[in-house]
């Protein structure tokens, strides 16, 4: 009875999972765009006998359900994101993607396919427990300003104790789990400069304030923020991914160049001191040669902190489910993740669920158009959702 029984019931369900996973995989929507499957999910809900179901919170299609049991006990939420890519997907699996440009290719389908298996499983025991379990079904984590943010402001976090989050991870082998310590991943900030200069004749440099120069000379100088001003033990990358300057003439000094790059951070001193020392060294370095720069810095999703007491909570109860050895540390990623925003708010922890499997192929990197998951990995993240709640509700 309890948590065997749940996870009994949950693998004889898999099947359901499956095939939602495939149907969201093969009309995937991007993000903001999420009508149907929104609406799939909250179908798939009030089949459940789910009834307290909140749509279209926030900024989009973001659903909030909560299952209440009949006694006293802590509210836990769980979060799973819907939103495909603009990705044109190349994978060859027969369920592929039938919105042309439009991809699955980040596995958020997986996500919501074990969460709604869980929410199955909860529905049908809610009688057994203690408190409440908050579904947060999250619209548009791909693209800023994302979803998580406005749902928090909307409220969905009203009341919750703990938050926990999953990713499957095509880099991880199926049937293990990873997790991180403090951060899960970097604050993920861009920008863009226009130099504004004065062209002319490549021959009369004296008469020019040449844009070409000025940007080399900020993208120099970038290079040594990280290695010079911030704290070697605190990671942070710098990165020019665009450079644009004149045209394809060679004897033309060029009028104005445009830069464009992103900044990774993890704590939020060097994410603060990073943009001040890219804004200030860039503005003088434009006026020190007589030109001006123009900076658009957007600040995008912060980092994952995740909380002591909840990863020693929840990784204990995955070691429990899946074998200490099955259930690894990982190094952070510097990539993004608006599932920040909801440990702003409350503590919790974001993992990890591998689905990696060389055998079909599913090892192909995030965002990539061939990009696949072992399956497996629905049940896997359905079966660790259900071993976190029940340390709590249980
Ligand atoms: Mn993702």
């Amino acid at each position: 009875m309890g948590l065997s029984q749940w996870i009994n019931e949950l693998n004889a369900d898999q099947d359901q999972f499956i095939a939602i996973r495939r149907y969201l995989h093969q009309h995937p929507e991007p993000s903001f765009e999420e009508v149907n499957t929104s609406a799939l999910i909250a179908e798939t809900l009030a089949s459940f006998g789910i009834t307290d179901v909140k749509r279209n919170v926030g900024n989009g299609y973001g659903l909030v359900a909560t299952v209440s049991g009949p006694l006293p006990g802590p509210a836990v939420a769980l979060r799973a994101d819907f939103d495909a890519l603009r990705v044109p997907e190349e994978s060859g699996v027969e369920f592929a993607s039938e919105n042309p440009g439009i991809m699955h290719a980040c596995g958020h389908d997986a996500h919501t396919a074990a969460l709604l298996s869980v929410a199955k499983v909860i529905s049908v025991h809610r009688n057994e427990i203690k408190g409440r379990v908050v579904f947060l079904f999250q619209n548009a984590e791909e693209v800023q300003p994302g979803g998580a943010k406005s749902m928090v402001e909307a409220g969905a976090l009203d009341g919750v104790d703990v938050v926990y989050g999953i990713h499957v991870l095509s880099g991880l082998d199926v049937n293990r789990i990873g997790y991180c310590k403090t951060f899960g991943s970097a604050a993920s900030d861009t920008f863009k400069m226009k130099i504004q200069g004065r062209g002319g004749h490549a021959a009369n440099p004296h008469l020019c304030v040449d844009s070409v120069i000025v940007a080399a000379e900020i993208i120099t100088s970038a290079q040594t923020i990280v290695s010079r001003l911030v704290n070697p033990v605190n990671p942070a990358v710098v990165t020019f991914g665009g450079v644009r300057a004149g045209a394809t003439a060679a004897n033309v000094i060029a009028d104005t160049a445009s830069l464009a790059g992103t900044v990774r951070t993890l704590d939020s001193s060097t994410r603060s001191l990073i943009k001040a020392a890219l804004i200030e060294r860039s503005t003088a370095i434009a006026s020190f040669y007589g030109a001006s720069v123009d900076i658009d810095y957007t600040d995008g999703y912060p980092s994952i902190m995740n909380t002591a007491n909840e990863v020693e909570i929840g990784v204990n109860a995955l070691k429990e489910a899946f074998g200490e050895n099955n259930v690894e540390c990982l190094e952070v990623s510097m990539g993004g993740e608006d599932f920040a925003y909801y440990l702003q708010e409350k503590p919790g922890m974001f993992f990890y669920v591998g689905a990696r499997n060389d055998a079909i192929d599913a090892n192909y990197p995030h965002h990539h158009p061939k990009f696949k998951i072992d399956e497996h990995a629905i049940q896997q993240s359905g079966e660790a959702f259900l071993n976190v709640l029940a340390h709590y509700i249980l």
